[in-house]
């Protein structure tokens, strides 16, 4: 380290990690900071990475980003869940959608009001009781002032990227193209000193963010920090992505189809649909996985289809010495809930949250690797969830998931669901009850019991009560205008007309 004070932060890569960086670090602390980012027009940015979950507004609010400024600008839809089809069997669907579940007591939530509905008749499917799931199934949205935000979105990743680089640069954050050739270590302590370009340019700085993508140039090539793997839980390590032209109305969530050996994404912008093949390569060749994509998708193709191969699993420190690892170069879960954009604004607004006013202290490195895991570890046991807990036989891919040791932490909660419909979200955690509900019901765990404070309840009072939530789920829902229809009045694309659509 340079000095004893945090001064001059170093970003090195410009992806949407990069960016988001540098975004959140010169316009919330730019007055006493030198922000300087790097990146290399040579080495292009991964070019996936476009669903979104809600969390994303809590970033955009702190930079005071407007919401229709920022979807008109990377051509974004609404989001409010995800379609899972296929996944606990063949041609069974649910939505994992983003909303709450009906309404609850003291003792017990909604769900044990629902199970005793459900095994006596009066209730249908739990998507019927939250108001995201109704609307997803319905194609309408609407944004009402004021009122909780349980939408995402769908944005295009490279022109995010050129927003957030508007903004970062309108703050003081100073760009420097070229590629980095070697990162400097003093010998003293090991920290990053600088960073050197082909150029011969030189980059020093107190506090870096290594955010060059899989490759972790300074995290793991330069500090050697370790990896720690989970394809054991979380075997798909290839994926192939391809843009269509847009042939059918963007519906508000992503479509998550799984086949014999993984899953395809559908991600609808107001211009276009992301397409992706995620497979476990062990069982898939590249050429196969690609004709499969291609054999399913609708609408001309906008580009090439690119291989991507990844690793399931994190970096044994995201902030290591005076390095913070943000997005790939931090690990990889895999893309199946959308969890990476995510993880990148936790990490920045941790790191700020934690930021030393004066040299790092590895109190605050420890505190910031613990909360880092914590939320990760919670993230892929739901992820793994949605493999392991399945009906599906149809493949050696299938039967591995359905068959392998899962983590702990993992198996206790779906105990704990199966037994007696009990599900819970500690602080610090993504994912809250109604996600783990949703998709453990959807993937095939019914509760044995439900709560005895539900026995409370005579059947004419519990079916009016459910009727009730579940009515008035609906009626709200009818009164919303189509989703496409909104986006045309409150965020219509900047780069295209969406009548065109
Ligand atoms: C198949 C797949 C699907 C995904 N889907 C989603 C999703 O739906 N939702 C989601 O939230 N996330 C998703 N992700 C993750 C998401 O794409 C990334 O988290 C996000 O794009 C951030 O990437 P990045 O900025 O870390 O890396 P990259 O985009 O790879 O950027 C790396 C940057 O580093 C620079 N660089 C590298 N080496 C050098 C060098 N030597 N010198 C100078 N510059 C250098 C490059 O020029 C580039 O600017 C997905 C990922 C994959 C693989």
């Amino acid at each position: 380290m340079n000095s004893d004070v945090i001064k001059n932060v170093v970003i090195a890569g410009g992806g949407t990690a990069g960016w988001m960086a540098a975004a959140a670090f010169s316009k919330l602390l730019g007055k006493n900071l030198n922000v300087t980012l790097i990146e290399s027009d040579l080495i292009p940015t991964i070019g996936v990475g476009e669903a979104t979950i809600p969390t994303l507004h809590i970033f955009n609010d702190l930079l005071k980003i407007r919401e229709a400024d920022f979807m008109a600008s990377t051509n974004a839809s609404f989001k409010l869940g995800i379609s899972f089809e296929n996944w606990r069997n063949i041609n069974q669907d649910y939505i994992h959608s983003f909303g709450f579940l009906g309404q609850g007591c003291w003792a017990a939530d909604f769900q044990h009001f629902w199970l005793r509905g459900f095994q006596n008749g009066s209730a249908s499917e739990i998507g019927d009781y939250v108001h995201e799931h109704v609307a997803c199934r319905k194609e309408k949205f609407a944004v009402f002032p004021g009122e909780d935000r349980n939408h995402a979105f769908h944005i295009d990743a490279g022109l995010y990227a050129r927003f957030l680089r508007n903004l970062a640069e309108q703050y003081g954050t100073r760009r420097v193209e070229g590629k980095i050739a070697s990162v400097n270590l003093d010998e003293n302590n090991g920290y990053i000193k600088s960073l050197t370009l082909e150029n011969g340019q030189t980059c020093e700085g107190d506090l870096f963010i290594d955010c060059t993508g899989f490759r972790g140039l300074l995290i793991e090539q330069a500090l050697h920090t370790g990896f720690e793997d989970w394809s054991h839980w979380l075997s798909c390590d290839r994926a192939i992505a391809v843009q269509t032209e847009q042939v059918t109305p963007a519906v508000p969530y992503t479509r998550s189809i799984a086949h014999q050996n993984g899953w395809q994404w559908r991600i609808p912008l107001q211009n276009r649909m992301g397409n992706g093949n995620v497979y476990c390569s062990k069982y898939l060749s590249d050429d196969a996985a690609k004709e499969q994509l291609l054999s399913s998708v609708s609408g001309k193709l906008i580009n090439e289809p690119r291989v991507i191969k990844f690793r399931t699993g994190t970096r044994r420190k995201h902030w290591n010495k005076n390095c913070v690892a943000l997005g790939l170069a931090s690990g990889f879960v895999e893309p199946l809930e959308s969890t990476s954009i995510h993880l990148i604004q936790q990490s920045i607004i941790r790191l700020m949250l934690l930021l030393p006013s004066k040299k790092i202290e590895q109190a605050n490195v420890d505190r910031f690797n613990e909360k880092m895991q914590f939320e990760l570890n919670n993230i892929r046991d739901f992820i793994v969830l949605h493999y392991h807990v399945t009906e599906r036989k149809d493949s050696e891919f299938w039967r591995y998931c359905k068959s392998m040791p899962i983590p702990e932490s993992l198996q206790a909660r779906i105990d704990l669901f199966k037994q007696n419909s009990q599900a819970y979200k500690t602080d610090e955690e993504l994912f809250g009850t109604a996600s783990w509900i949703q998709v453990m019901l959807g993937q095939g765990i019914m509760p044995e019991r439900y709560h005895p404070i539900v026995d409370m309840m005579g059947e004419a009072e519990l079916k009016a009560f459910l009727d009730k939530i579940k009515n008035s789920i609906a009626r709200r829902v009818d009164s919303l205008p189509n989703h496409l229809e909104f986006i045309k009045n409150y965020c219509p694309s900047k780069s295209i007309k969406v009548s065109e659509v």
